[in-house]
């Protein structure tokens, strides 16, 4: 039994200084991986749902493969709803028993992004699930998942977080943790992003509740290290596990004489080309040997 909620993994990230890393999952083998090497290193870990992975009929697939992964895993595990776009998943995430969900209006103006969080957390309170925020925006960068990937366009421009409003914010909604920008972007980088340190220890000052950071994949070690060091205690990996995933699988195949090789060879290939990235991760979020 090592389903634990949102507020829970991390409020001990928080009093402990360290990150607790969220790793989007597609398939069970990704979850499976995940949770291989969590257990290893002996750390808390949350598996994030992106819609799109969960749409339709996949939503019983992937609840499945990650609820009997938490569930017999020997260290915390959260899952967690990643950018929901709007009630209707949250519900239906929060009936199947998810332990966190992400309401993700930050495109919206402070007002109407208040109104929708709180009423999310309103409601996901009652039948005690924790709740993730968006305040400023973390833009989608040129390679990154959902439209922009394929697009090869940026989605958005990046709105940093203000830290008084964020202060206000969290009176306002109840939200229990909050996603900042401040210099992140999701999916793959043209050039290195720079932190902005100063504005995230400003935020961490002006509220009490665990911040979170988006885009994690690609940033420098040294500014994600500074991040925690910061106040961040939660990090959301994808889109370098995707690299690592999909390139492995590629590579395998380009050896093969012929494609009615196993399917399943892949998928190995695939899981352990995973696993310095989720090392690497662990390690530099300080989440090693907390669990
Ligand atoms: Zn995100």
């Amino acid at each position: 039994m090592a389903l634990v909620s949102l507020k829970e993994i991390l409020a001990d990230a928080k009093q402990r200084n360290y990150a607790v890393p969220m790793f989007d999952v597609t398939n069970v083998e990704m979850m499976q991986q995940v949770i291989r090497t969590a257990e290893e290193l002996r750390a808390p870990v949350m598996f994030g749902a992106i819609p799109a992975d969960i749409a339709g009929a996949n939503f019983d697939y992937w609840c499945d493969g990650a609820f009997r992964a938490a569930l017999t895993a020997n260290v915390p595990v959260c899952i967690h709803l990643d950018h929901a776009p709007g009630l209707k998943e949250i519900v239906r995430c929060a009936e199947r028993g998810f332990s966190g969900v992400m309401i993700d209006a930050s495109t919206q103006p402070f007002e109407k992004n208040v109104e929708i969080t709180k009423e999310v957390c309103d409601l996901m309170h009652r039948r005690g699930i924790s709740v993730e925020a968006e305040l400023g925006h973390v833009a989608t960068g040129k390679i990154g998942y959902g439209g922009a990937s394929e697009s090869g366009n940026a989605d958005s421009e990046p709105i940093f977080t203000d830290p008084e409003e964020a202060a206000k914010f969290i009176e306002l909604t109840g939200a229990d943790a909050l996603a900042v920008s401040i210099g992140t972007a999701h999916g793959v980088y043209d050039t290195a992003p720079e932190l902005q340190i100063g504005r995230l220890a400003e935020i961490r000052k002006a509220c009490d509740v665990p911040l979170v950071l988006h885009g994690g994949s690609g940033t420098p070690d040294d500014q994600v290290a500074d991040a925690v060091a910061n106040g961040i205690c939660k990090i959301n990996i994808y889109s370098e596990l995707c690299i690592a995933w999909n390139t492995a699988i590629r590579d395998m195949l380009a050896k093969q004489v012929t494609m009615s090789c196993w399917v399943s060879k892949g998928l190995y290939a695939g899981m352990e080309a995973m696993i310095p990235v989720l090392e690497r991760k662990i390690k530099l979020f300080k989440a090693e040997g907390k669990a």
